[in-house]
Formats: structure tokens, sequence, C-alpha cells
């Protein structure tokens, strides 16, 4: 993933396909400028005439945050002359402006008018480059943008990057969770679904096995070594992607770890190396991925809507199976609209089914006339989605809870992921990434002359973009939840249990247009598709680390902490009964030490010495395994999270205090810690004072010198057997 825009930013064209997929089509018209992405040198082989148009493009090229400025003709058509135009700004709730007084003697005389509500506000000044199809859709909506941000508080604040654009929201709504950048880095996501995977194989095999590089360099050889004789392993072929890193850069593929290109010293950089898709599908011979659009409406309780339009993104150069000779065919191996629109192959359409960039119904349609079950393909794309949201969702409230505390005044959260999706040549979905900040632009650059680059609208962008903007602002308007505000047509929460086949709404009739249904707001239906909590019960049981995140929470305590100290692991496993004489509290505290330090080690640039939630999970797996004699992972934890969770049924107000007095404890311990560092740098006298306290202290001090201790045998690496019980 990456914490930047993509980088899609090309055409297509208005060939309707008879879909709901289809019914996306919303009047959404309008034209967005994309950042403009400096020249880069592509990780792989370039050809020259790429090379030469990447300097044109830097040439005429503007900065990540440049506002566009040339204005489409649907744009135009759109913010003027759109439904909106020549109205005043409401949300369609007209009170005719009565003044106050006679509105209250409405109601006394019991001729109460339905009240107008007041438009929607949106601060978009940190809106960055997803600024035109934001505008296009506030202007459908008829609500009211502020641009350049606003004194009074709005209801909505769409940020171009991160949550942290403004930190200074103190209500409404923010489109960015705290951490989502973070957790959808490469290694991250790595992370997060390689623990699911280990509870969960079969459910997780969607993404392909990955090692995080330099630290788990030797798994990486011992797994993929395999002598040739043997069969399989050694046609293996693996694709290597710096951490952080987005739109391909620095990516490239090898057949043997004795190829990879890792830096030493200070250049070091984390990778991930990913077993690479060998056989994906083609169309017209070519490699293609498929970017949706997914909307994480909330985390608590977990609701998650897919748009039912995408898009497809094709290579330039035809497609063969990986040999030694084409590994480094950039135009055939990666996807990406940020390289191959460099190619001279590259083709901008103007038709949703033709050219380099194409609308995923366009994809499905195509299948569809082959024969292809393309109900079962959306369906496995939902499961792929659910189960990638269940995987981030317990660190992200982590996050949240460090942000935005409860009881704290903060915005609540939403976030519009963009997923990358593969299809195998056997039509499995394979996860390849998910970004943050999915690119929202909906125009492109053309070479309109020679060397002269301009923006343009690309139909196809627009035709997805904006509905998903559009429809993400209806379901997250504040007014939703009023008595008598109409529930735009697919926000319902909707039935438990249902069939997954029941969303697949592409059919593989002909491609005719369809009457546009609407909503009674005169807008077209929802282009986003609830999943959760409407099929909950298929996914819940997937939920365990989840559930695993709400022990680590609970014992967090202290605002704004991510951490869990020594004090509150101890506290944790007290609380829970967890101790015993098969698992003494010193050999509790060697798991700490040994467990932290390990995750502190693997992140090159944390030098904190605490434990955050994976560590937590991993020291959850080694007690669940200790205790059970199942020999499947997932039975283990959910056994120990059933003793825990039934232990502190009914201690929750005790604990909250003890969890509370726990983290001071570990808060003070670090300070104090650090001012005994302090002091023992000064003089030989401070230190001993220093430890003249702690033998006086009292039996709370007692437990923070006993953290102190464990926090420095930590730092330096000695695993103590001897710590006090
Ligand atoms: P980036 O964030 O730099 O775009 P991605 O993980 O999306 O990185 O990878 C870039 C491209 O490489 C993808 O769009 C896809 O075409 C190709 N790719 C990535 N991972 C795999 C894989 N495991 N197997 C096959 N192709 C892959």
């Amino acid at each position: 993933m990456s914490d930047r825009d993509d980088g899609d930013r090309n055409g297509g064209d208005g060939n309707d396909v008879e879909a709901e997929l289809g019914r996306t089509k919303a009047s959404s018209g309008g034209a967005a400028a994309e950042r403009a992405t400096p020249p880069r040198t592509p990780p792989l082989t370039t050809p020259p005439a790429a090379k030469t148009k990447a300097r044109g493009r830097g040439e005429t090229g503007r900065g990540d945050d440049a506002v566009p400025s040339p204005k489409s003709p649907s744009r135009r058509r759109d913010a003027g002359g759109g439904p909106a135009a020549g109205k005043p700004q409401t949300n369609g709730h007209a009170d005719g402006g009565r003044p106050a007084a006679h509105r209250a003697k409405d109601r006394r005389d019991g001729h109460a008018r339905p009240r107008r509500r007041r438009p929607v506000t949106v601060d978009t000044s940190r809106a960055k480059t997803s600024l035109e199809a934001l505008k296009l859709s506030i202007a459908q909506l008829r609500w009211k943008e502020f641009p350049l941000g606003r004194r009074a508080s709005c209801d909505i604040y769409w940020h171009g990057v991160s949550f942290h654009d403004n930190d200074h929201i103190v209500s409404g709504q923010v489109n960015k969770f705290p951490g989502m950048i973070e957790m959808l880095r490469k290694i991250n996501l790595s992370r997060a679904l390689r623990t699911m995977q280990e509870l969960f194989p079969e459910e997780y095999n969607f993404y392909p096995r990955s090692w995080i590089l330099p630290e788990e360099y030797q798994q990486f050889s011992a797994q993929t070594r395999v002598p040739k004789d043997s069969g399989g392993v050694a046609n293996l072929t693996f694709i290597v992607k710096p951490d952080g890193g987005s739109q391909g850069d620095g990516i490239y593929l090898i057949r043997e770890p004795g190829e990879l290109r890792l830096a030493t010293g200070s250049q070091a950089k984390q990778v991930v190396v990913q077993e690479y898709v060998q056989r994906p599908l083609l169309i017209d011979k070519l490699k293609f991925d498929i970017r949706l659009y997914v909307l994480v409406k909330s985390l608590e309780p977990l609701q998650i809507y897919i748009a039912k339009e995408g898009l497809t993104r094709f290579c330039t150069e035809p497609y063969q199976e990986p040999n030694q000779k084409n590994l480094s065919h950039v135009f055939m191996h990666l996807t990406n609209y940020s390289l191959n629109v460099q190619s001279g192959n590259f083709v901008h359409s103007d038709s949703q089914s033709t050219g380099s960039k194409r609308t995923f119904s366009s994809v499905l349609y195509r299948l569809a006339s082959k024969g292809v079950d393309i109900k079962k393909v959306w369906s496995d794309v939902i499961s792929l989605v659910i189960k990638t949201v269940i995987a981030l969702v317990p660190e992200l409230k982590v996050h949240y809870q460090a942000d935005i505390p409860p009881g704290k005044p903060g915005p609540t959260c939403f976030q519009i992921l963009g997923f990358d999706i593969l299809l195998t040549k056997n039509l499995k979905p394979v996860l390849l990434e998910v970004n943050s900040n999915p690119s929202m632009r909906i125009e492109h650059e053309q070479e309109v002359a020679p060397g002269v680059f301009e923006y343009v609208p690309s139909p196809v962008d627009e035709e997805v973009k904006v509905c998903v903007i559009r429809d993400t602002l209806r379901l997250m308007d504040p007014g939703q939840n009023r008595p008598g505000h109409h529930q735009p047509e697919g926000s319902s929460g909707g039935g438990s249990g249902a069939d997954q086949g029941e969303v697949i709404t592409a059919k593989a009739g002909s491609p005719e247009k369809v009457k546009e249904e609407e909503t009674a707001d005169g807008l077209p239906s929802l282009c986003l598709k609830q999943v959760y909590p409407k099929y909950t019960k298929q996914f819940h049981y997937l939920c365990l680390v989840d559930r695993i995140a709400t022990l680590f929470l609970r014992f967090l305590g202290i605002k704004g902490n991510m951490r869990l100290g020594p004090t509150a692991f101890r506290t944790f496993i007290r609380c829970c009964r967890l101790s015993n004489s098969a698992l003494p509290m010193a050999s509790v505290d060697i798991l700490y030490i040994d467990i932290t330090r390990r995750w502190a080690a693997s992140t090159p640039d944390s030098r904190e010495a605490r434990m955050g939630l994976q560590a937590f999970v991993e020291a959850f797996f080694n007690l669940a395994g200790r205790r059970s004699k199942s020999s499947l992972l997932r039975d283990q934890v959910s056994s120990l999270l059933e003793v825990c969770e039934a232990h502190l049924e009914g201690q929750a107000g005790a604990l909250l205090t003890t969890a509370a007095a726990s983290s001071s404890e570990d808060r003070r311990s670090l300070s104090c810690s650090r001012a005994m560092a302090r002091g023992s740098s000064k003089t030989p006298s401070s230190s001993s004072s220093a430890a003249a306290n702690s033998r006086l202290c009292s039996p709370a001090r007692r437990a923070t010198s006993h953290d102190q201790r464990l926090q420095r045998s930590n730092r330096h690496g000695a695993l103590r057997a001897h710590v006090e019980n």
C-alpha cells in the first residue's frame, strides 16, 4: 500500500453495461486534476520512448497538491448547470426561510411544517487531489462546501492524505482514520494478514506468501531454496516491494534469494518479498488488475461498503510467464497505471470497455459472455475485502483510541480504501495491496502535441470515482439518523446470513443502457453496497484478533497510549488468572521481555520498548498454546479468549481503575527510569540515593522499580530469569 495516491489517471468511454454494476452510472460528470507525479525512473527496464515522455510530463506537471486548472466540459455541466444551478444551497427540505417566531407559532397552532435541514457543510480545504471529484459530489448533493475551511465546525472534513492533516477538529466526521496509512504500509499489511493466515490458513489464502526482509531473510532462503529436482518450487518467481513504496517504485522480480538487491548500513530499507502470481487471468493477452473502492464507514460497529463499479488497469506488453529474459519487463508484469502510461502502447480510450483502463463491469461483462460465473467472482472478491478489513480493524482500533480516546471530544471517522486485486487464470482473486489514499483524480495527462502535455477529462475515472465520493457523503450525511430521513437505497443494514451471491448484481445480458434508478431525493441509487454487518454471520468467527485487541485496549488504560507496559501486562495476566504453577509470574515477565524486545528490533525506526498490539497478539498466541491441548491455533486462541472474557466479566469497573493505575505506573516507571538515568549520569551519590529511594518505596513503588528493572534488562538485551514474582 501506499500513503500516496496511486496514480490512476486514465480515461475510458460511455458504453453502458446492463447491470447493477452499471447502474452506478450516476449523473456524475466532471473532471479533476490528478496529482502530477514527478518523473520517476521505472524500477525495471523502460523503453527510451517512455523516458522521453516522462521527461515531458515532468516539465508540464504540477505539484502534488495542485488544484486543477483545466476545467472539463462535464465539470462545467454539472457544477454549474446541474440540478443545483441557480438554487439556494439546501438539503432539499425547504422551509421557506420563515422567521423563527413564525415557525414557533406554526408549531403552537399545530401547523408544524417539516423543518428545513440546513445544508450539510463540508470543509474541503485539505482535500488536495480529490478536490475536483469532491466538488462535483457536493454540488450534486446540494451541500455546502467550505474550500478555505471555516471558523465554526463543519459536518464533514475531507482530508487528502491523513487524519492528521488537521489536528484541531473536535466534532463532525473526518474521511480518514488515524493509523490507516501506517497499517497499510506493505509490511504492516503483510503482518496483519499473516497473523490471520496463522489462525485461518484456508480463509486467508488470497494473500500471497510473503516475507519481510531483511529480518526474515533466513526463512525466505530456507523456504525457497529447494533442490530443483524436487519439482515445483524451483519454478517460483518472487516480487520484491519496498515498504512504503507506491506506483511500482523500486519493484523488481527475482527467481533466487541471491538476486535480492538489499542495501546495507544506513541505506538499508525493509522490503516485502512475495510469491509472484505467475498465471494471472489475461484479457487480450494482457495482464490486468482490479481497483475496487471500499468504504469503511465505522470501526465500532464495523460497517463496510463496496463500490459496485471499479476500474481495471492493463499492462501494455503481452504477458508471458516469467523467465530470466523477461523478468525486467515492467510493462509486461506490473499493471500500475503510472508506469504503463509511459509506454508507447498505452491506449487512452473513450470507451469503458477498451483501452488500457476500463471499468470492472465491462471486464465482467466480457467474462460473462464467455461463460464465466461472474457472481462467484464477485462473491469471492467481497469475501476477500471483508476478511482483509477484519484483519486491519484491531490495530486501527488501537490507533483510534489513542487519537480519540473515549470521553475526549473529537470527530468520528470513515475512509475510502483502494483494493488492488488480481484474478488468477482460475479466477481466484488475489490481494496485491490496499491503498489508504486511492487516487480520486478524474482527469489524466495527455500529450496533445509532441512534448506538450495537458490534463484532459477521463470519463472512466469520472464515472467510477465521483459516484464513490458522492455516495460516501450520502452515507455519512449527519441527518441520516434523524427521524423521517430517507435512507438511501443499499445503505440499510440488512438481514444476517444472507447469501453473498445476493450482492452480485452484474448481469450477463446485453450492454445496453439501463434507465438509471432514482431514489426519493432525485439522486441515483447508491453505488455502494453494504457487505458488513450484512454478512456478519459468515465472517464473525474470524474476529479473534479483534477480541484480543479488546483485551489489549482494556489494559492500556491511559489516554493516548498505544503500548502496554510490563505492569499492565502483569495486571492482564492477574485479572485473567492466567498465572499458575505452570506459568509463574517470572515466566510471564520473561515472555514480555522476550517478545517486546524482538518486536522492537524488527521495527528499526522504533526505540519503543513496550508492547504493541502485534507483540501482544504474539504473547497471547504463546499463552494459548501453553494452555490448550488442541493442535489448532485458532482453537487454542478461542479457548483462551473465553477464559479471559469470563474472568473479566463483572470486573469492568475495577478493571478500568486497575488498568489506569498500572498504566500510570508504567508511565511513572518510564519517567522514573529516565530520571534515574539522568541522575546516575551525574553523580554516583545521586544514583545511590535513587537506589535508596527505591528500597523505601511503597508496594506500588516497588512494582514501579520492578518495571524499571524489566525495562532496563529489556533495553540492554539481557534476559533475566530471576525477576521477582
Ligand atoms: P505499488 O504500491 O508500488 O503499486 P503493488 O503491490 O501494487 O505495489 O505492486 C505493483 C504491481 O505489481 C501490481 O499492480 C501488480 O501488477 C504487480 N504485482 C504485485 N504483487 C504481485 C504478485 N504477488 N503477483 C503478481 N503480480 C504482482
